[in-house]
């Protein structure tokens, strides 16, 4: 069992608080991704766990025990911050055999969780070459050879991919998760990338100011976003939203935008009134003549299969996703309407979703 549990957990420098009274689980062998923008307390949450920042306040449970106070060494972790530091003068074998040795592990031990190591990430053909001659890809399983061959329990990593080029990065994105359904070590996976987060991740912690504003899995942060915040971050391009007044919807199941009436979620009675946001993504707003919701169309991006049009409307800017085939002209006025069903509600000032009766 190697399940993380943090609760509470709180972190002050001086005046300043870069994680705020956050909680939640990591089931044991799951993959969690700490999502969130350059700033936003992640690898503060990282450091805690590994032990290497003591928490101002809150636990810290690993495999059921309290770790809170226990030294990083003393915590069955690895964690792993960047995928390409080796060491340039010694081959592929001592690369991934340092952390055993220094560690005082049998010779024949070392050499049997190497080469054990070695075949799961399909290097064992070039254990003996140089890594200075390694091409990038290999470069970056001996890497991560050197971090899984102590068999911790868990894996913390700190933005592993951040400097890899696109291309590179989508194949060990691929790879990374590859491994971790043959490994099955909890692991916390930090990044600023939402679709690293959503390609690998069984759930996210999408983060804000130090504060975790939705933990959830990755299809029901994309379907339904807790937050304006949670909802603009996730998807590409992110969802639209519509602002409108809810002192003329209020009890009503549509929302008049411009000339239009459209339907959306039911308010409940108890909501203020103020600005709301509707939030449609982009794939759920078609073209329909018939719609009273009128817009121009502004311009396009294709996208191969799909293309992304964007019409100006009375509420605002929206974008929709639509077959790369469907043709239209600029500055045309077109009728929308969204899928009902796939509608969010926002209350613009809070930030937060406006529940629905
Ligand atoms: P992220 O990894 O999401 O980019 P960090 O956890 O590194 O964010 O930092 C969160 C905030 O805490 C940042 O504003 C950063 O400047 C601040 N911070 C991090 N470490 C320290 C420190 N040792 N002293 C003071 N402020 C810090
Ligand atoms: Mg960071």
């Amino acid at each position: 069992m190697a399940e993380i549990r943090v609760d509470h957990l709180h972190k002050a420098f001086s005046e300043f608080v870069a994680v705020r009274d956050s909680s939640f689980t990591v089931e044991d062998g799951e993959f969690l991704a700490l999502l969130g923008p350059s700033g936003c307390g992640k690898t503060t949450t990282l450091r805690m766990i590994a032990g290497l920042e003591l928490p101002t306040s809150g636990t810290i449970h690993l495999g059921g025990e309290d770790v809170t106070f226990r030294r990083a060494s003393e915590r069955d972790i690895a964690f792993v911050f960047q995928l390409f530091a080796l060491y340039p003068h010694m081959n592929v074998r001592k690369n991934i055999a340092f952390p055993l040795l220094s560690q005082g592990v049998p010779r024949s031990e070392i050499k049997r969780r190497v080469e054990e190591t070695a075949k799961l990430l399909q290097i064992d053909h070039i254990l003996d070459k140089s890594v200075s001659g390694l091409a990038g890809g290999d470069r970056q399983r001996v890497a991560l050879g050197r971090a899984i061959v102590r068999r911790p329990k868990c894996f913390l990593m700190d933005e592993p991919l951040g400097t890899l080029d696109a291309e590179f990065r989508d194949v060990m994105v691929r790879e990374l998760r590859e491994l971790h359904n043959r490994i099955g070590a909890t692991t916390v996976y930090v990044t600023h990338d939402q679709i690293e987060a959503m390609a690998m991740a069984d759930k996210i912690a999408v983060m804000n100011h130090g504060v975790i504003e939705q933990f959830d899995t990755p299809q029901e942060i994309y379907n339904r976003p807790a937050s304006m915040y949670v909802a603009d971050f996730i998807g590409s391009p992110p969802m639209n939203f519509i602002r409108f007044n809810a002192g003329l919807a209020k009890g009503a199941s549509s929302a008049r935008i411009g000339e239009a009436d459209v339907t959306m979620p039911e308010l409940r009675a108890d909501v203020m009134p103020g600005e709301l946001a509707l939030g449609v993504r982009p794939e759920h707003v078609r073209f329909s003549d018939a719609s009273p919701l009128r817009g121009a169309i502004y311009g396009s991006e294709y996208l191969g299969t799909t293309q992304i049009v964007i019409i100006k409307t009375a509420g605002g800017t929206v974008r929709a996703r639509l077959p790369a085939e469907q043709s239209y002209r600029i500055g045309d006025t077109v009728g929308l309407v969204f899928a009902s069903e796939r509608l969010s509600l926002f209350e613009c000032g809070s930030g937060s979703v406006v529940p629905s009766a």
